[in-house]
């Protein structure tokens, strides 16, 4: 935990959010600015600022956003429609929070390119 960061504190308890689901290892919870009807943050617990920093040994906490995401995606019915997966890595793509977090997007239309 970094005592700093924002989603260490989320991830702790230490700040209210309206968490979808938790286990050992990753915390999925609604993002405060949504950007979709559903907007949800899956992250792992441990600290990793960004992908650039990901190591080799983190692969499997990575594959388990992604399997939590699809889980939550289907428990919400996007399944059928579609839905958006993100990472948004360093300042370029727009990274605010240097904690690895996958956005969840659904329950809209997108445009690819994105902005
Ligand atoms: P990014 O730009 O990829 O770093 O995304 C950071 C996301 O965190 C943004 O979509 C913010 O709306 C979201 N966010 C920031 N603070 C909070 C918070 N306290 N609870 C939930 N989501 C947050
Ligand atoms: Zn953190």
């Amino acid at each position: 935990m970094e005592s700093e960061c924002l989603f260490c504190k989320i991830a702790a308890g230490q700040i209210p959010t309206e968490v979808v689901y938790e286990d050992d290892d990753v915390i999925a919870f609604k993002d405060i600015r949504p950007q979709a009807p559903v907007h949800v943050l899956v992250i792992p617990r441990k600290h990793i600022p960004a992908i650039a920093e990901l190591a080799d040994e983190d692969a499997s906490l990575v594959g388990e956003l992604v399997v939590t995401a699809r889980k939550i995606a289907a428990a919400k019915g996007l399944t059928a429609d579609g839905y958006r997966l993100v990472f948004n890595n360093g300042p370029g793509a727009g990274q605010d929070v240097y904690h690895v977090h996958l956005h969840l997007l659904g329950g809209r239309r997108f445009t690819w390119p994105p902005g």
